[in-house]
């Protein structure tokens, strides 16, 4: 965690929820959020399409942030059952999650797919979450920073800025499992990550470009991660579906 970038908690909600769920579930936060006024984190959720109407409705009035978990890369036309940036802006998302590894495994996306669509997530004005992150058998062959810095080179725009882009790194083997890498492996590759940002966009956008860990965070390890100098912040999937876990989560960085 640096005092310069402040620290973005931001829930996936993945494909779970239907109208009533997502309404309590991002009331809830919001209503913490309001309750405590001033935090040293911010709060985004990313709930599914079907939900992100109901989710920006709870979340006004708070600083809760809205975003979803993938879009495409056109402005609007002949792409059925895709959304665009722009339609997402228009809903009241200010985030968009691409690349996400279980959009890379399931819908087959490359790095360049994800570039386009972070370029597409910037040009409509909202914040692209970029994710990156190694298989178990590409950690195992001691392939990770390799991974990763093609993924950087790959899949995170040459004009990304501090202010639209983010990246979360995502261990594909720590999503969902309960396991995660060490802090000191933590630490090792977010400053690798910030280096190749560094290296690609310039010092002074690497050192504000917020970067996530994202794979079981939860409350008992929350702390530590958050406390590691180049994390600023989580992608969390499971534990975001639960308000309290969620909570507690983003106020251990305080
Ligand atoms: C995710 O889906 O991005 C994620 C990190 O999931 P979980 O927190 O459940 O591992």
């Amino acid at each position: 965690m640096s005092a310069a970038r402040r620290i973005l908690i931001a829930g996936n909600w993945k494909m779970n929820g239907l109208q009533e769920d997502g309404a309590a579930l991002a009331s809830a936060v919001a209503g913490k959020l309001k309750s405590v006024g001033e935090t040293a984190f911010d709060m985004l959720v990313c709930p599914p399409y079907t939900l992100i109407g109901a989710a920006v409705d709870a979340a006004s009035g708070s600083a809760l942030s809205v975003g979803a978990q993938d879009c495409h890369t056109a402005e609007k036309g002949a792409h059925t059952g895709d959304i665009s940036p722009a339609m997402l802006a228009d809903a009241g998302c200010s985030y968009v999650i691409v690349g996400h590894s279980e959009r890379r495994t399931d819908h087959g996306e490359s790095d360049s797919d994800v570039c386009a669509k972070a370029e597409a997530v910037n040009g409509a004005g909202l914040k692209a979450i970029v994710c990156i992150g190694e298989t178990e058998s590409q950690r195992d062959a001691g392939d990770t920073l390799n991974v990763v810095k093609t993924q950087i080179a790959g899949s995170v725009p040459g004009n990304a800025t501090a202010e639209n882009t983010v990246v979360a790194y995502e261990p594909v083997w720590a999503i969902g499992t309960g396991r995660t890498p060490t802090n000191d492996e933590v630490q090792e590759v977010h400053a690798f990550i910030r280096a190749e940002l560094a290296a690609k966009l310039g010092q002074e956008t690497a050192d504000g470009v917020r970067l996530l860990y994202g794979g079981s965070m939860n409350p008992g390890n929350a702390r530590d991660l958050l406390a590691l100098e180049d994390v600023d912040g989580g992608l969390i999937g499971g534990a975001s579906l639960k308000v309290d876990d969620f909570w507690t989560i983003g106020d251990s960085c305080s």
